[in-house]
C-alpha cells in the first residue's frame, strides 16, 4: 500500500512554513491503519522486547496497537502535569515549540528492554527526551520505531544508541 497516499500534508500548520503530516486521513481507513501497525511490527521482528513506550498523544495510535499486535504492555509518556503517580520529568525542543516530558516512576523495571514507538521523527527532540526518561528509570532502549520519518531534519542524529531506529514512510 502506498502509505503516503493515505497521509494529508497540511501547508503552514501549527506555524508558517511547516508541512504538517496528518495521520488522521490514514488512521479513519481501517485496513490502511490495521496494515500500517502490521507493516511496523514487520519491522522490528527478531528484536527482543518486553514493552512499548509511547510519547502523548499520536504515539499512542501508534505504540498502543502496535503492543497488542506483539502482545507486549504499552506505557505512555506525557506532557507535564496528566501522569497521576509518581514521576520523572524531561525538558525538550519541539520541530515547533518547548516542553517537559514524564514518565511513572514505577512503568519500568530496571533492565527491562524498551521498544520507542511515536508517529513521526521531525528534529528528534521527543524521542531524545523519551530515551532520557527510559534510562533513568533503568530500561533499556532497544529501539525505535516511526510511522513517518521527516529524513531531512535529520532526526536520527540524536538517537546515539547502538539500536535499530526504522520508519514506514520517509519525506
Ligand atoms: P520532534 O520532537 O521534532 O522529532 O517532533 C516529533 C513529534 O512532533 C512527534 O511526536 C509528532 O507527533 C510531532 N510532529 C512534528 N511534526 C509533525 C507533523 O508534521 N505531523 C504530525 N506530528 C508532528
Amino acid at each position: 500500500m502506498d502509505f503516503k497516499q493515505k497521509i494529508r500534508v497540511v501547508q503552514d500548520f501549527p506555524k508558517e512554513g511547516i508541512r504538517f503530516k496528518d495521520i488522521t486521513t490514514l488512521m479513519k481507513d481501517g485496513e490502511a491503519y490495521k496494515l500500517a501497525i502490521s507493516n511496523i511490527a514487520d519491522l522490528v521482528t527478531g528484536l527482543d522486547v518486553d514493552v512499548i513506550v509511547g510519547p502523548e498523544a499520536r504515539g499512542f495510535v501508534i505504540g498502543a496497537p502496535l503492543a497488542i499486535h506483539l502482545g507486549k504492555g504499552f506505557v505512555p509518556v506525557r506532557k507535564s502535569g496528566k501522569l497521576p503517580g509518581e514521576i520523572v520529568e524531561s525538558a525538550y525542543d519541539l520541530e515547533y515549540g518547548k516542553d517537559t516530558l514524564a514518565i511513572h516512576k514505577d512503568a519500568i523495571e530496571p533492565g527491562q528492554k524498551v521498544l520507542i514507538a511515536d508517529d513521526l521523527l521531525a528534529t528528534g527532540g521527543t524521542i531524545a527526551t523519551t530515551i532520557d526518561l527510559i534510562e533513568k528509570l533503568g530500561g533499556i532502549v532497544v529501539g525505535c520505531v516511526f510511522l513517518i520519518e521527516l529524513t531531512y531534519l535529520d532526526g536520527r542524529d540524536k538517537i546515539n544508541g547502538d539500536y535499530p531506529v526504522h520508519s514506514l514512510v520517509k519525506y
